[in-house]
């Protein structure tokens, strides 16, 4: 069903009357966690600033260390929701249990399947029977091939509306928090028909890369770009090396506008 040969003409994923795939390219961003409503909104104020409408923010999440902060659950998906509403905004959050998808609905207007969850069949089967689009990362050390096939999984229980975000893949490289795998944007274009995102904080790991990527991905062919962004990632409860603030987050925009890169 992911495949071009299948159906030619590109999909469009519609979020809220934002088209994803249609040949514009957007910006989604927001803090790596929901810490507080005056931390998402404050963000959020900047993105609206910026004419930026596609707010993500995590209120679970998938931490390597079980000591490490969890996320707020609940509590963060009603933050969102409360500046989401207030700001007009989308909101993009990721679930990890199929248990939680459909009171999780009820608060997001697109579920992220996370890179270490990509080939949790039983949720991507749950979020596959929902009408909300779906974000799906790459995982961890994923083929293409596994990748497209994990896609594959949800629009064979019906939902259509999906993106694939390639977010770095593990390799040797260390200089890097994982290896921007480039390449696969024109190959998953090429041989699916859904829109293709690059999550430019979690496949580098670095704030200094966040441009030089993002200039990267749009000109390769990407159809949106994503990066966090924190009022003070110094004290950020999670990934604070390689969110931006605010002041870096104009930065971050205006130079793409700048290169002719991003024309929204
Ligand atoms: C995230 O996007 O919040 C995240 C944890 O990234 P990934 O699943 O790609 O590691
Ligand atoms: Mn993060």
């Amino acid at each position: 069903l992911v495949s071009r040969k299948k159906k030619p003409e590109d999909t469009i994923v519609d979020l809220k009357g934002i088209k994803i795939g249609n040949g514009e390219q957007h910006l989604i961003t927001g803090p790596c966690s929901v810490e507080s409503y005056e931390q998402v909104r404050e963000v959020a104020e900047a993105m609206k600033a910026q004419g930026l409408k596609l707010l993500r923010g995590g209120a679970f999440k998938p931490r390597t260390s079980p000591y490490d902060f969890q996320g707020l659950g609940k509590e963060g998906l009603e933050i969102l929701k409360r500046v989401a509403e207030e700001l007009d905004m989308v909101v993009i959050s990721e679930v990890m249990n199929p248990n939680d998808v459909e009171m999780a609905c009820e608060y997001i207007d697109v579920i992220q399947i996370g890179a270490r969850n990509m080939q949790n069949f039983d949720l991507l089967k749950e979020v596959g029977g929902t009408d909300k689009p779906v974000l799906l990362k790459r995982g961890l050390s994923a083929t293409i091939d596994e990748f497209v096939k994990a896609a594959e999984y949800i629009l064979a229980k019906g939902n259509g509306n999906v993106m694939l975000c390639e977010r770095g893949i593990r390799t040797y490289e260390r200089a890097t928090r994982n290896t921007l795998d480039i390449s696969a944007v024109p190959i998953l274009k090429q041989e699916t028909h859904l829109p293709v995102l690059v999550d430019v904080t979690h496949s580098t790991g670095r704030r200094d890369l966040l441009l030089p990527t993002a200039k990267a991905a749009f000109a390769i062919g990407a159809d949106a770009i994503m990066a966090e962004v924190h009022p003070d990632p110094a004290v950020a409860l999670s990934d604070s090396a390689q969110q931006m603030d605010i002041s870096q987050f104009n930065d971050f925009v205006q130079s793409l506008r700048d290169a002719g890169l991003y024309k929204l």
